[in-house]
This record gives C-alpha cells, sequence and structure tokens, in this order.
C-alpha cells in the first residue's frame, strides 16, 4: 500500500503549488473533474475554474481533464477552459494512462484528484506525480460511494502510520 502515497496533499486545487511544480519540471497537468473541478451536482465550469486555468495556461502548463464521466459532462469544460479531454478514463485501470504516457513524457505529468481508489492508485500504479485533494461535496454517486468504503480503510491505516492525515496538508 505504501507505493500509493500521494506525492502532494491540498486542500484544493486552488491550494496547489503551481510555480513549484514549474520549477520541478512538470509540464502536463491532468485533473480530475467530479468534486475536484466541480461537485457531482454542478455541470458546468466555475468562474474559479476559468479563472485557475486561464492562469494555468499561461504559465505554460498543458492542461487535461481526465475523467471517467462521459463525454456530454466534459464538453463544456473543454470548450470554456480550453483543455483536452479524456472521457471514460475508467480509472484506476492501466490501459488510458498508458495511452497518455505514450504520448507525453510521463516524468513532466502531474495528476490531479479527489480519490484514493481511483485517481491516487490509478497513477500511483503507472508510477506517475499524483496530487491528491479534499472533495469538493460530500454529496457523491452510489458507485463513488462504494469506493469511498475502501478509502475510509486504507485513509485509516496511513493515519496509523502517519503518513497521510486527513487536514494535514504537505507538498
Ligand atoms: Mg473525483
Amino acid at each position: 500500500m505504501e507505493k500509493y502515497i500521494p506525492n502532494m496533499y491540498k486542500k484544493s486545487i486552488y491550494d496547489i503549488n503551481y510555480k513549484k511544480l514549474k520549477q520541478m519540471g512538470m509540464k502536463y497537468l491532468f485533473f480530475d473533474l467530479d468534486n475536484t473541478l466541480i461537485s457531482y451536482l454542478d455541470n458546468i465550469p466555475t468562474d474559479e475554474n476559468i479563472k485557475l486555468f486561464n492562469k494555468l495556461n499561461k504559465m505554460g502548463f498543458k492542461c487535461f481533464i481526465f475523467s471517467n464521466s462521459n463525454n456530454k459532462r466534459l464538453i463544456p469544460f473543454k470548450e470554456k477552459l480550453n483543455v483536452e479531454i479524456f472521457t471514460g478514463s475508467m480509472k484506476p485501470l492501466k490501459k488510458n494512462y498508458k495511452k497518455i504516457i505514450k504520448k507525453y513524457d510521463k516524468d513532466k505529468c502531474v495528476f490531479i484528484g479527489d480519490q484514493i481508489m481511483t485517481d491516487v492508485i490509478g497513477a500511483k500504479r503507472n508510477d506517475l506525480y499524483v496530487i491528491f485533494v479534499d472533495r469538493i461535496d460530500d454529496r457523491e454517486p452510489i458507485y463513488t460511494k462504494f469506493w469511498r468504503f475502501f478509502e475510509r480503510i486504507i485513509l485509516k491505516k496511513y493515519k496509523k502510520q502517519n503518513k497521510l492525515i486527513k487536514g494535514k496538508y504537505y507538498e
């Protein structure tokens, strides 16, 4: 389980030190959508989202949304945030990560998401840099609640080992 500890843990995507990522040589940012950018109840980008992605584009990052959600849900984000989208990513399965690694230098890729079972484990299984963020909203669909059950078990273990404690952010 140890290899599934996120490289960085922040409260939200707005608290990430993007300058530091830049200095580390990172170039490609792959964001999860649901409960990372917006809540499950929303379906268009927020003003805060737009502002952040403008800033990231200006900083020279290439941004993507890498989501298990469907194409229809992702389209408004593609248009308003100027990002490429990967839909139906089937995280944590390796298949779609492999496609990305083939195309982009994996040492320059950062994955960002709110779930241990999908975002963190998916990236770490492929030896990718991953940032874990707190979820935006507790209201989640049943399949996410299913993953959260296992997440709680893992987080409990990490807490015992003093490795990752909810609310104790690090970079
Ligand atoms: Mg999510």
